[in-house]
């Protein structure tokens, strides 16, 4: 079997969201599993949505989950350059070679001449039912064309789709899809300022480049009728490659697709990595600024449309690789599911060895203010494993282990504490100031000692010793974070705390 070569082709129009993670993410895993090669190619031919720094993100957020393509602009290759603005003087032959086939023509019409033609019908289309009325070379003698080229007036190069023929597709994920080249357009091949449009530059590419495997989102499958049509038009029918166009993603509610302005409406990121654009509405957190492991990312991002077959949910990306194949992609549209994002964050977490967890989390935790030295924030980690399903949350859940408390649970404090806890816990205070070793198991002790011999049950006391820690019946395991924060901390915290339960409880008889 000839090599195969797969592309993903995003164009730098912004920040890329995770639906072109994905698609990058399952053309990588197909070269993975294959032995192929995985390209990038920038396709930055459209000048006017072109947007400063897009491609140095798209670099960046590739690199960030691991897909490091084989060929690329960085990389480079034999079949480059990879950004098409540097590929320019190769579309122009091509379009001309369309011409001379036959399957093209020179168009003059001017964008505002086009415009009274949709003023008048809403449906205009450039296409075969109304070409011949419009102001192209097909209605013009040899000498009128070559005059008119010949005075520098601008022109675009369309494509000449034949009239009542099916144009079928064979895609991998939807199967079948025949279009009537009736309902396509004349599309503009090569524009005004001798740029190619979209859809010459990627045929071209494609053949150039040798892709064999194109495999890219569900919305660009109406244009795989064009792109069928160049292929025939150029000769190149039998180096067609092969299509899978990948499910949309949809709204948690399944209702619709995923936007980028749904990460700011629910409150979860929708790009891999932050974007700051020129207004607070363009700017965007990303999956690592949630503080995600991009492993934990790319696992959720794979089952957005395939799965293995199997209950196996974890896979590393080479366990992905070796699982994959295009056949198991889905044709429906795939819930973006947060919780099980976080899920899956959360598995990795726990699977996490501590060290690397602590580096993981410091920079979440810097953020806040806080520069814990190494021992502490590894105890801290240790403590918060199992409590956070991303690095940030290990901040928003434990933030008493770097700060006073500000506010108490008084519900469950009304509860616990009564005319008698006053003493009881000044005298637990002292017990535990004696402590020569302040570490988890001998706090126990002397807690566990206290209340035995005070006829107390853990419930009268533990809530109480954990609400004056950490404000709330939230938190892990008391004695361990009482051994975290240090004696001297503890009192301070149990001193403050006693004092308001006391004015609290009188206050609220
Ligand atoms: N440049 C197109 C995009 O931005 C590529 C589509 C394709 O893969 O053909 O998604």
């Amino acid at each position: 079997m000839k090599n195969i070569r797969v592309r993903f082709a995003p164009s730098p129009t912004g920040a890329l969201h995770i639906g072109g993670i994905r698609t990058a993410l399952y053309n990588y895993l197909l070269a993975r599993k294959t032995g192929g090669t995985f390209i990038l190619r920038i396709e930055d031919t459209d000048q006017l949505r072109y947007v400063p720094g897009a491609e140095e993100y798209i670099l960046e957020a590739l690199a960030w989950c691991g897909l490091q393509p084989d060929e690329g602009p960085l990389q480079g290759g034999d079949y480059g350059p990879y950004r098409q603005s540097e590929r320019k003087a190769i579309y122009a032959d091509y379009a001309q070679q369309l011409v001379a086939a036959g399957w093209g023509y020179y168009a003059f019409d001017t964008a505002e001449a086009l415009d009274v033609q949709r003023a008048a019908d809403p449906n205009f289309k450039y296409d075969a039912a109304v070409r011949d009325r419009l102001d192209n070379s097909l209605q013009m003698s040899p000498e009128e064309l070559s005059r008119r080229l010949a005075s520098g007036e601008p022109y675009t190069i369309r494509l000449k789709v034949p009239q009542d023929e099916v144009v079928e597709i064979e895609d991998i994920v939807r199967g079948q899809v025949a279009f009537s080249t009736n309902e396509l357009d004349d599309k503009v091949m090569l524009k005004a300022d001798g740029m190619p449009t979209y859809h010459l530059a990627n045929v071209v590419d494609d053949y150039l480049m040798k892709i064999t495997h194109v495999i890219r989102g569900e919305e660009w499958l109406p244009s795989t009728a064009h792109h069928k049509l160049l292929y025939r038009a150029l000769g190149w029918e039998s180096h067609m490659p092969a299509f899978a166009h990948l499910p949309l993603i949809l709204k948690p509610s399944g209702q619709g697709k995923l936007s980028k302005r749904d990460g700011a409406k629910f409150g979860f990121p929708v790009f891999p990595i932050g974007w700051q654009g020129d207004t607070a509405e363009d700017s965007f957190q990303g999956f690592r600024e949630f503080g995600f492991d991009p492993a934990a990312m790319i696992n959720f991002l794979a089952f957005l449309g395939w799965n293995p077959g199997t209950e196996q949910e974890i896979f590393s990306i080479d366990q992905l690789a070796q699982a994959f194949s295009l056949e198991k992609i889905g044709k429906g549209g795939a819930r973006f599911d947060y919780d099980k994002a976080r899920w899956f964050n959360q598995q990795y977490i726990m699977a996490s060895d501590d060290e690397q967890l602590a580096s993981a989390i410091r920079p979440f935790i810097e953020a806040q203010g806080h520069r814990p030295d190494d021992d502490f924030l590894l105890r801290f980690t240790r403590l918060m494993k199992e409590r956070m399903a991303t690095y940030a949350e290990s901040y928003t859940n434990g933030r008493f282990c770097f700060e006073a408390v500000d506010s108490y649970d008084e519900k469950t404090i009304a509860k616990k504490w009564h005319a008698g806890s006053e003493a009881l816990f000044s005298s637990l205070r002292e017990q535990l100031l004696q402590l020569p070793v302040y570490e988890a198991q001998h706090i126990q002790a002397c807690v566990e000692g206290f209340m035995q011999a005070n006829s107390l049950k853990t419930g009268d006391v533990l809530p109480v010793l954990r609400i004056a820690l950490t404000g709330s019946m939230q938190g892990p395991a008391v004695f361990e974070l009482m051994a975290l924060l240090g004696k001297k901390e503890v009192d301070q915290r149990f001193s403050q705390a006693f004092n308001l339960f006391v004015n609290f409880v009188a206050t609220n008889k």
